[in-house]
């Protein structure tokens, strides 16, 4: 087993927006025809929206194993020097969101370990609500642990397990994971992709060109390598991916219905995904076409004064950059024409270089400009995806007045978020939740708008054309597993001690 140093000497002191924010992205990949290493950075490189704070591979040759990871882009983790010792033919890969500091380099993934077994790698996209039960088993049992990751705790019970073959250890294992978990899994000659029974969240499989398979969080990433998608890795499977047949296992029963996160749709993939046949940037649109009947209907949330569209707004402008299929389908359902209003610089959110005092309290003026000429003298109908904290709406909304626009009216394509994620979703605690402190008309006061309308869960679901099969807990408060809320960690809390 070779190791190669990580750096921790990078700090992201990001400017980071008010999303929900997703924990991470991951790949697997068995190619006996290519040089896998390269296809897994490719790969990480499609996925890199879903976590920009450390990336990280896995890769076996049959025999040896070797990892590589660090805190950073894919491209800044990833040098050619760091490539040189990463050969082989099977290779997982992680990109990761976390919090600033060591501790993203310590929870970096895949965890790599040797077993009694041969090596073992582990990279995993959720959070698993029993983490903590497990963890203090396993230390019982004598089991130390470098990291607070429940990723650690997964990578450390397979370890422990001396009965059967891989598949067997990994079933087993299920049977304890409760919560949300897309897992690929390394051994010396072969990769697994795990999903969660809920199937919270996504995980997909293609056929590479060259022969061999590859899984990925995204379809989008399959495409990236050459691959046909083939379909998604269905709930509670485990499938093995080591020769030119898949081999699947349903390890354990599938919950029905499932409940995969409504926030890949509305805000987290990229727009070219598909899932179970619908495609994401299709959903924007709908969102958007929803919210603007619900609007035009007077089902918004706590405003009633509306008297058709003509009247609302002169432009429909997108906070971007997920937000502008929605804006499209708000507009051609409005007839209130589209334009841009604010250029995003898609990347000061991730600079490592601490801004000064007097720059810092630009706030979101370092990351979005305004086109004046598009805004000045308007009503403008601001479309974004998400309010979380409500830290960033008012400052967006201040600066279109500032560009001279008359009224500022903001539509948001979810309805409000007032619970937290337990399921590996940062959106903080109960008390950071804007929609969990006030009713939509101080939102609407808190942030400055004219006037501020939320789609209906029933309007998202629409959008969706799905009754079910969807987890809406951050809305709704149901959660699909039972959560004990004095009790379980949200996926930020596990990131941040
Ligand atoms: S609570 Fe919200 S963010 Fe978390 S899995 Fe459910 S829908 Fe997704």
């Amino acid at each position: 087993m070779r190791t190669t140093p990580v750096s921790d000497s990078q700090i992201n002191f990001g400017l980071e927006d008010d999303h929900p924010h997703e924990e991470c992205g991951v790949i697997g990949i068995f190619a006996p025809n290519e040089d896998v290493a390269r296809m897994t950075f490719f790969g990480l490189y499609a996925l890199q929206h879903r976590g920009q704070e450390a990336a990280g591979m896995a890769v076996a040759d049959g025999q040896i194993m070797s990892i590589h990871k660090g805190v950073g882009l894919v491209s800044q983790v990833f040098t050619p020097n760091a490539m040189v010792d990463l050969k082989g033919h099977y290779a997982i890969g992680h990109t990761r969101y976390s919090t600033t500091g060591s501790s993203s380099l310590r929870n970096a993934q895949p965890f790599m370990i040797e077993t009694i077994h041969g090596p073992l790698a582990l990279a995993h996209n959720g959070n698993l609500i029993n983490s903590a039960e497990l963890r203090n088993e396993l230390m019982g049992q004598g089991v130390g642990f470098s990291s607070s990751s429940d990723t650690e705790v997964m990578t450390m019970m397979l370890a422990r397990n001396s009965e059967g073959t891989w598949e067997e250890r990994i079933k087993h294992a299920m049977k304890k994971w409760i919560g949300a978990y897309s897992v690929v899994i390394l051994t010396r000659d072969c990769v697994y992709a795990v999903r969660d029974p809920w199937g919270f969240r996504p995980l997909c499989i293609g056929l590479l060109p060259s022969g061999g398979h590859a899984v990925a969080s995204e379809t989008g990433a399959l495409q990236t390598l050459g691959c046909e998608t083939i379909r998604d890795v269905k709930p509670g499977e485990v499938v093995s991916l080591s020769n030119s047949a898949l081999k699947v296992m349903q390890a354990v029963a599938p919950v029905e219905p499932s409940s995969m996160c409504v926030f890949e749709h509305i805000y987290f993939a990229r727009p070219d995904q598909t899932w179970d046949g619908i495609n994401v940037h299709h959903v924007r649109q709908r969102l958007g076409e929803e919210l603007a009947w619900e609007v035009a209907n007077g089902l918004f949330h706590g405003i009633t004064d509306v008297n058709g569209f003509e009247r609302m707004a002169d432009v429909v402008i997108p906070v971007p950059d997920s937000s502008v299929p929605a804006a499209i389908g708000f507009s051609h359902v409005s007839g209130i024409p589209y334009n841009d209003g604010f250029i995003k610089n898609r990347y000061v959110g991730r600079t490592f270089i601490e801004p000064t005092d007097s720059l810092r309290k630009r706030g979101v003026a370092l990351k979005f400009n305004v086109i004046n000429e598009n805004i000045r003298d308007k009503r403008v109908m601001m479309i974004d995806d998400s309010i979380v904290r409500g830290n960033t709406t008012g400052p967006l909304v201040k600066l279109l007045r500032n560009a001279g626009a008359k009224e500022v009216h903001v539509a948001i394509t979810c309805p409000p978020i007032a619970h937290p994620c337990f399921m590996g979703v940062d959106m903080g605690k109960h008390d950071d939740l804007i929609a969990h402190k006030r009713s939509v008309d101080e939102i609407r006061d808190y942030v400055d708008a004219d006037n501020l309308y939320y789609l209906s869960v029933e309007g998202m679901m629409r959008a969706l054309k799905r009754t079910d099969g969807f987890c809406q807990a951050c809305f709704t408060g149901q959660y699909p597993i039972s959560v004990d809320l004095s009790n379980v960690k949200t996926g930020f809390e596990r990131v941040t001690k």
